[in-house]
């Protein structure tokens, strides 16, 4: 079966091959709006961006759509989180500052809060949260840093998102333990 197809496919002649590649190109950039039509349904349902808004409104945020589903809220004035930028559902949030001035330090971050974006829907919406403070604080243990061993922060790429990856040296475990006077000493 394959192989008849595949000779099949080497017997197109020539001149057709470029109309295929349209086609093909015109085909993903279909099913590209699909997905993003799904990402914004499903995180629409399962209320983060609803979430999203709401912090939006009340970090008096001026609010922009940001292509692919996505709305951009800039000059979020509520001071947490402290980061350049932050996602809620289908809501991308720039405390203090707007995707521009972000994009000029780190030009594909918006690409790295799309795939927030897709992590909410995929964890069905608000159980993201619980889900990424876990996440943060087995990093920080693991690398004194809440990003480096962040699996959501990994899949959606760390340099992306402006981070630097710190080696898993189990710092925070260190800080954990001396922090409960559980560091082993040579002294009885
Ligand atoms: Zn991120």
């Amino acid at each position: 079966m394959f192989s008849t197809r595949t000779r099949r496919v080497q017997t197109i002649p020539r001149a057709a091959k470029p109309e295929k590649r349209h086609n093909e190109v015109m085909s993903s950039t279909f099913s590209l709006q699909l997905s993003h039509v799904l990402r914004t349904v499903l995180n629409a349902a399962n209320l983060s961006t609803v979430l999203g808004l709401l912090l939006a409104v009340a970090g008096r945020s001026h609010l922009r759509g940001g292509g692919n589903g996505l709305v951009l809220a800039e000059h979020y004035l509520l001071p947490l989180p402290q980061r350049g930028a932050f996602t809620v559902g289908n809501v991308v949030l720039f405390p203090g500052g707007t995707l521009d001035e972000l994009q000029q330090r780190y030009p594909e971050v918006l690409t790295h809060e799309a795939a927030h974006a897709w992590q909410y829907a995929a964890c069905l919406g608000l159980p993201f949260l619980p889900l990424y403070a876990l996440a943060s604080g087995w990093s920080w243990l693991r690398t004194g840093d809440p990003a480096s061993a962040n699996v959501f922060e990994r899949a959606a790429n760390l340099t992306r998102g402006g981070y630097v990856e710190h080696p898993r040296t189990n710092a925070g475990f260190a800080q954990a333990a001396a922090a409960l006077g559980l560091r082993r000493t040579n002294r009885g």
